[in-house]
């Protein structure tokens, strides 16, 4: 791999982004490659885990260069362009939602891992309401109860309808307006599509 991405297979990635999402007139992010943690931690302007391998700022998308993200990070250098897909995802969310957060967490990261096919571990089980622990918050489960709760509601209602609630999200959001928007988009309270996905994956009575 060069210094610099390789653009037809970038503009694949956007096309599918554009796709999905039903959005054309898009602002394309600039794409940044960084070759050390401190580099990472300069630009996101924290410190970072050894895990975190591209993150998606206002200015652009930042990668770990490939031939650094076995040296730098837990990570595989096998799946660079899932990588992108994910990132491209947050890209698109952002531009939609007019937010820089990605709230909620579980929509956001659940989204970018069901797009990127990033099938990842299955979560731990919990009585806890995920939806409000990873509304704002972020760890290792986010992206995995995200993936189940994105795949079941695709799998449930269709993406449009998914994709048709990401648009209804703006800077203003709270955890109670998504609430709602979530009950008239699906016609199921989020706590009640929560549950079923617990049951789904945990076989539970
Ligand atoms: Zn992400």
């Amino acid at each position: 791999m060069t210094k610099n991405i390789e653009q037809d297979k970038l503009n694949i990635v956007i096309k599918e982004c554009q796709d999905f999402f039903g959005q054309k007139n898009n602002v394309t992010p600039k794409i940044i490659f960084v070759y050390s943690r401190e580099e990472m931690d300069k630009a996101l302007g924290r410190k970072t885990q050894d895990w975190v391998r591209a993150s998606t700022r206002p200015e652009g998308l930042y990668f770990i260069h490939p031939s650094k993200v076995e040296e730098l990070t837990p990570h595989k250098n096998d799946d660079f362009w899932k990588v992108v897909k994910h990132e491209m995802s947050h890209w698109f969310y952002n531009q939609i939602t007019g937010t820089h957060n990605g709230e909620p967490r579980w929509l956001a990261e659940g989204l970018a891992m069901f797009m990127a096919e990033q099938k990842g571990l299955v979560p731990s089980f919990t009585e806890e309401s995920i939806t409000q622990k990873y509304y704002s918050f972020t760890d290792n489960e986010t992206y995995r109860w995200g993936y189940l709760m994105v795949k079941d509601l695709v799998d449930e209602f269709g993406k449009e309808k998914v994709v048709s609630l990401v648009k209804k999200i703006n800077n203003k959001l709270t955890e109670g307006i998504f609430s709602e928007l979530f009950k008239n988009e699906f016609g199921v309270s989020l706590s009640a599509f929560e549950k079923k996905v617990k049951r789904h994956y945990f076989k539970l009575r």
